[in-house]
């Protein structure tokens, strides 16, 4: 892994003093394309060697700053220089999320095709915030999104030829955020954006698995934590109870309180739950509300026909849908694919125009600028990233990796099946698979409770695999989350080896 030892890419000349950066401090091509070599060569080492790592960083607080080098150079030094201390200094402290045996949270996959593309749109450093400031990225992100609609078999009504369309957003929070202020926008007729908003006015419902993202964009929108409605789920399946929404929406209507938005979550973050989209769908429609799909993890898994189930109901009723290429869809982070029914209420909340930003394309009408589809305005080149991917591995490639985490859950939904120790905490979703000890008469819950996160954390402080947790129904749970790329049925056989151990030991 080291750097300066690898001469293949010097070309006779190895790394010397006379390499250094020019006078200037830029790299010169030649320098730039020679150590962009190494570079690429760092990384598909660490890519070859992660395996042998520990997948949790064992370093502890303080240790990675204390190692680093004091303040700043005076003059610039080599990449070489940053490199040894990546190393030695930072590779310690860092958690492998390519690692085969991560099986926390979600997988965050970071593949070759991604970090090419990446690469490639960072090389081009353009700022896509109009149309006017580089055409082909704002073209390239309508197709990319129109194409990749398709392939999920999303509606028409979602594609840029029609009323609606599909922008990148960094992430499935800043989509939620974004889709709410749209609808804050449609519901109030304009009136939240010119006025804000007086305390009590408005309700936003989402069930109580709902990713915290949605209090936050409540919060940041300036309608207070308190307008969430936080619903109650069915036990085991942890999937909202519509009757309960049903009867929050007329509640509310009933005390003044006007309904913003309903959020349904297609896969929750704690067990994969997926909302009742279609039922929640009627309700919003009934009562005029706006309806957003919160499939950040899950909605992917749509490449695959026969689980397009994910997105059952979303054709009908969703005024938006978000998800995340770059969780479980090979494409590193951030990409978040978000999309919305109606575009004229999304742009009617977030558009301004500052005269220094005023163009002759713009007031065309002609174009789209997507400086008005989220909060920020300056926007990376991400849908170079999402279409190297795309084209990477195609749609069959794409399906075959989805097939391949689905599978693997099996795998680890057997194991858990085949442990008396052991009961699901929920039902297994797509790669999710969660999980808890078995009650025993001698052996109170939060004891039980207690055993299993101590197993699981000794797997983590082993290195050789590592779990993230939740609480269902009041009781601990371990998550086992599948889908990296680089993880096999071997690594779920190893891993599933060392938390049997645990789990027996502790007991
Ligand atoms: C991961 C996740 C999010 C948050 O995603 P970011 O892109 O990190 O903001 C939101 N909702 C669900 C259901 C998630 O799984």
């Amino acid at each position: 892994m080291s750097f300066a030892a690898d001469a293949d890419h010097a070309a006779g000349a190895g790394p010397g003093p006379q390499d250094g950066p020019a006078p200037s401090g830029h790299l010169t091509a030649e320098e730039f394309r020679r150590q962009g070599h190494q570079v690429i060569d760092w990384i598909a080492e660490y890519w070859e060697s992660v395996a042998e790592r520990p997948v949790l960083s064992q370093v502890g607080p303080g240790q990675v700053r204390s190692a680093l080098p004091d303040g700043l150079p005076e003059q610039g030094e080599s990449l070489e220089n940053v490199i040894a201390d990546l190393d030695e200094i930072l590779l310690p402290g860092i958690t492998h999320w390519q690692h085969p045996r991560f099986f926390a949270y979600f997988p965050a996959n970071s593949t070759p095709a991604s970090v090419l593309g990446d690469l490639l749109s960072s090389g081009i450093g353009a700022q896509g915030m109009l149309w006017a400031t580089s055409p082909a990225v704002t073209e390239l992100e309508q197709q990319v999104l129109d194409s990749f609609a398709a392939v999920l078999g999303l509606p028409q009504a979602f594609s840029s030829s029609g009323a609606g369309g599909g922008v990148i957003q960094d992430t499935a929070s800043t989509s939620t955020f974004t889709a709410l202020l749209a609808a804050l926008h449609r519901v109030s007729g304009g009136a939240a954006r010119a006025d804000g908003l007086g305390a009590g006015r408005y309700a936003v419902y989402g069930s109580s698995q709902a990713h915290s993202s949605l209090l936050k964009a409540a919060m940041m929108a300036g309608l207070g934590e308190r307008s969430l409605r936080s619903l109650p789920v069915e036990p085991f399946t942890q999937q909202l109870d519509v009757a309960a929404l049903d009867a929050a929406i007329r509640a509310d209507l009933a005390a003044g309180i006007t309904p913003v938005m309903i959020q349904a979550a297609v896969g929750t973050t704690g067990t994969g739950a997926v909302d009742p989209v279609r039922a929640m769908g009627s309700l919003a429609q009934e009562f005029g509300i706006w309806l957003h799909v919160d499939a950040a993890w899950a909605g992917v898994a749509a490449v695959c026909p026969e689980l397009r189930w994910v997105i059952d109901g979303v054709g009908e009723f969703a005024d938006s849908f978000v998800t995340n290429p770059h969780k479980w869809l090979l494409t590193t982070f951030d990409c978040s694919t978000f999309w919305v029914r109606d575009r004229s209420a999304l742009i009617g909340a977030l558009s301004i125009l500052p005269e220094y930003l005023r163009n002759p394309a713009s007031e065309s009408g002609a174009v789209v600028d997507y400086r008005d589809w989220h909060p920020q305005l300056g926007r990376r080149f991400r849908a170079l990233k999402l279409w190297t991917v795309l084209r990477s591995y195609g749609v069959a490639g794409l399906q075959q990796h989805i097939r391949a985490g689905v599978q693997q859950a099996r795998r680890v939904a057997d194991l858990v099946l085949q442990d008396e120790q052991l009961v699901f905490a929920a039902p297994p979703v797509l790669g999710l698979v969660t999980f808890r000890l078995a009650d025993r008469p001698e052996l109170a819950p939060a004891e039980a409770d207690r055993l299993l996160l101590a197993a699981m954390h000794a797997v983590n402080a082993s290195g050789i695999a590592y779990f993230s947790h939740a609480q269902v129904d009041g009781r601990a749970v371990i998550r086992w989350a599948v889908g990296g790329w680089r993880t096999t049925v071997d690594d779920v056989e190893i891993a599933w080896q060392a938390l049997a151990a645990q789990i027996r030991s502790a007991l």
